[in-house]
């Protein structure tokens, strides 16, 4: 594949951008070799400066639930750019999106828009603390809540894949407060709460992890942080910046069947937009300000395109049938992806759940923690990155990143991608 127009524009923003990117994933570093420049996204597919195609399975790292350009949500950005990008003031919109976000996660009652997925968690954060009065907060080992302060502590996403789980940068005394726990480990969970439960603030998860790849919990480990969260006065923070809307209408906590106080919203929810929204229970939301005393802000926040596009998506799929569908196009995937490299003898494990999975190449058959998590074997990956990139297909660039399928994803999509798996595994064993 000619990457000619790629490689040029890499050399160029290596100038002018620290490490050419402007997100540190985005840098090829974890699979080594350049990153690719795209023009422009086509359904399923990305076109790179180059003019090959892929079939994209990041999906603009989750939010493109209904692949690039649909129609409906370009129409309503049009439709929205002709009577303005912004006003700095309430719009009918931001009412209705609120209304419906309200409808399809029922344990939300208040939201605030904001603008990413890390002021969103930065902010129901601040929240929770101003509510407890409580300064200490916990969070659990390879889950990723954006790049704040006191939530870079053994954190996924770029910062696994860099090897660094820690930020410099970041004083001592902020992540002090920050009790980090294995994922999925009761034993440990009682043990803090039993030591320190009537001192925690917050306790903030992915329900279900997706910047370690993707790792599902079990119902016990959900229930029993939400019962010690209930007994001991600690609000629970279900970060659903990546699940929400992608696993399942209501999100994880609709299929595990668990209410947290408060939620964290971002990707989907803004159609590609900056958005990100927090929001929960009625009484906790009532100490934000102008009338609380927490206080939080955004210029732009509740931007009439993020939300133009943000509701068009939330109501195109609510349709019936919508994650059904999705969820077969990733159950597709996936065991044909299992097959394939049990054919070519390559170790291999998949979870998946919703239009969200993830696939190891480990020889353990369940992967359920990060300990196991951080033991795939990250060379197999680069050799099959690579061999699926020069394929026509797009992952994300790490072992440690979850993949996503859009609506736009059919039978074409998958079978060319499985063609490209065999060869890739193919090359694996030889
Ligand atoms: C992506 C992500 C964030 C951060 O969102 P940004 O919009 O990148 O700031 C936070 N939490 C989770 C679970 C995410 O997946």
């Amino acid at each position: 594949m000619n990457n000619g127009n790629s490689r040029k524009l890499y050399d160029l923003a290596l100038q002018y951008i620290p490490d050419g990117v402007n997100s540190p994933v985005r840098a090829f570093k974890g699979v080594g070799g350049n990153p690719l420049f795209f023009s422009a996204g086509e359904g399923a597919y990305l076109i790179d400066a180059d003019g090959n195609r892929y079939v994209d399975y990041v999906g603009a790292w989750g939010p493109l639930i209904l692949g690039h350009c649909h129609d409906k949500v370009i129409s309503a950005l049009q439709d929205q750019l002709a009577k303005g990008i912004g006003y700095g003031a309430s719009t009918e919109a931001e009412v209705e999106i609120a209304t419906k976000i309200c409808e399809l996660v029922p344990s939300i009652e208040q939201v605030r828009l904001v603008t990413s997925g890390t002021e969103a968690t930065m902010s129901a954060i601040r929240l929770a603390r101003g509510y407890t009065k409580r300064d200490k907060i916990v969070k659990f080992e390879g889950c990723y809540h954006g790049h704040v302060d006191g939530l870079l502590v053994k954190a996924g996403s770029g910062a696994l894949t860099l090897g660094e789980p820690d930020s410099a940068g970041v004083p001592k005394a902020y992540t002090d407060l920050t009790y980090v726990l294995p994922y999925n480990d009761i034993p440990a969970l009682q043990e803090l709460f039993a030591d320190q439960g009537d001192e925690l603030a917050c306790v903030i998860i992915e329900p279900i992890a997706g910047n370690m790849n993707c790792v599902i919990p079990s119902q016990d480990f959900l229930q029993s942080l939400r019962d010690l969260c209930s007994k001991h006065g600690s609000v629970l923070i279900f970060d659903e910046v990546m699940t929400g809307f992608r696993v399942a209408l209501g999100g994880a906590q609709s299929v595990f069947g668990i209410t947290p106080d408060l939620t964290t919203l971002g990707k989907v929810i803004g159609g590609g937009l900056p958005v990100g929204a927090f929001g929960g229970k009625r009484e906790i939301m009532a100490m934000i300000a102008p009338s609380g005393p927490v206080y939080q802000a955004g210029t732009l926040s509740g931007s009439p395109l993020a939300v133009a596009a943000g509701l068009t998506m939330l109501n195109t799929i609510s349709e019936a049938g919508f994650y059904d569908e999705l969820g077969n196009t990733a159950k597709t995937l996936v065991d044909g992806l299992k097959e394939r490299a049990a054919a070519a003898g390559v170790p291999f494990t998949t979870n998946q759940i919703g239009g969200m999975f993830g696939c190891f190449f480990s020889e353990e058959e369940t992967i359920t923690s990060f300990a196991q998590v951080i033991r795939n074997d990250t060379a197999k990956f680069q050799s099959y990155f690579h061999d699926m990139l020069n394929n026509g297909v797009y992952l994300a660039p790490s072992a440690f990143e979850a993949g996503f399928v859009s609506a736009a994803h059919g039978k074409t999509e998958i079978q060319q991608t499985l063609e490209a798996a065999e060869i890739a595994f193919g090359n694996l064993c030889s």
